[in-house]
């Protein structure tokens, strides 16, 4: 079989383990059910998420022109802190902004390959932590927009990392961290407006990802310079598809990208 679509994120089911689905227009594969197979993946063009035109993807999915222009891929997305809506201020699209930033965001420690601070919108609890491959997750703070958020996350990077490093979390090269003493070992440091939205009772979340086998030096998979790859998939795990060969891949970093997909 072959199926052709655009590559956006892998949805996904919070089951133990996690189930991975790749929606295209006309096919919806469960992602799970091709473990130990061999699968094919050939790039054969872009569709930018945005305007839809075979353009080149610059980033986040989007075209150049749509990624300066386009509300939902404003500035404040990457760097909530510089959100406005909440002073009824526009950045592209004032309306959009309202309804994305003006609802409950929730900062977050994650443990992927190191305890990490993030923000994420309510709704996307707890998808955003099974993206990024986390283990284990505990909301620290639960505030009404995201600038609160934002400025939360501002400062407490002085006192904890930001980032995930891939290569780490791939390899599973991790280890089990308290996130509860964690968050309140980071109490001093929130800043006093978001304060009063502190989350002291709820307890880590633990995710378990489908992986038989993880990849001891894994390598990343360009099709922009191998149009096509072939290999035994052999775990699923954040967005990152792993194959038998050390080769993973990051369906969220390739949306836009028209794919056929052999199985
Ligand atoms: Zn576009």
């Amino acid at each position: 079989m072959v199926y052709t679509g655009v590559l956006t994120k892998m949805q996904t089911e919070f089951l133990e383990p996690i189930q991975y689905y790749l929606v295209f227009e006309n096919d919806f594969i469960h992602v799970n059910q091709l473990l130990n197979k061999t699968i094919t993946i050939k790039l054969v063009g872009h569709q930018c998420l945005s305007c839809g035109l075979d353009r080149p993807i610059y980033r986040q999915g989007f075209c150049k022109t749509c990624f300066f222009d386009k509300p939902f891929a404003g500035d404040w997305i990457m760097r909530p802190e510089l959100s406005t809506a909440h002073l009824g201020k526009e950045d592209r699209d004032l309306e959009y902004e309202k309804k994305v930033q003006l609802q409950p965001h929730i900062v977050y420690l994650a443990n992927s390959s190191n305890v990490k601070v993030g923000v994420t919108r309510k709704s996307q609890v707890p998808t955003r932590w099974i993206d990024q491959g986390a283990h284990e997750a505990v909301e620290i703070v639960e505030v009404p927009n995201r600038y609160l958020a934002g400025i939360t996350e501002v400062a407490l990077k002085d006192h904890v990392a930001d980032k995930t490093n891939w290569r780490t979390m791939l390899k599973n090269d991790i280890k089990d961290e308290d996130l509860l003493e964690w968050r309140h070992n980071l109490k001093a440091f929130i800043p006093e407006e978001a304060l009063p939205y502190f989350i002291e009772n709820n307890t880590e979340t633990h995710i378990h990802f489908p992986v038989d086998q993880y990849p001891e030096k894994p390598k990343s998979l360009n099709l922009s310079k191998t149009p096509s790859y072939s290999g035994k998939l052999v775990g699923i795990k954040g967005q990152y598809l792993i194959f038998e060969d050390n080769t993973v891949f990051n369906v969220r970093a390739n949306e836009g990208l028209v794919v056929e997909l052999g199985i």
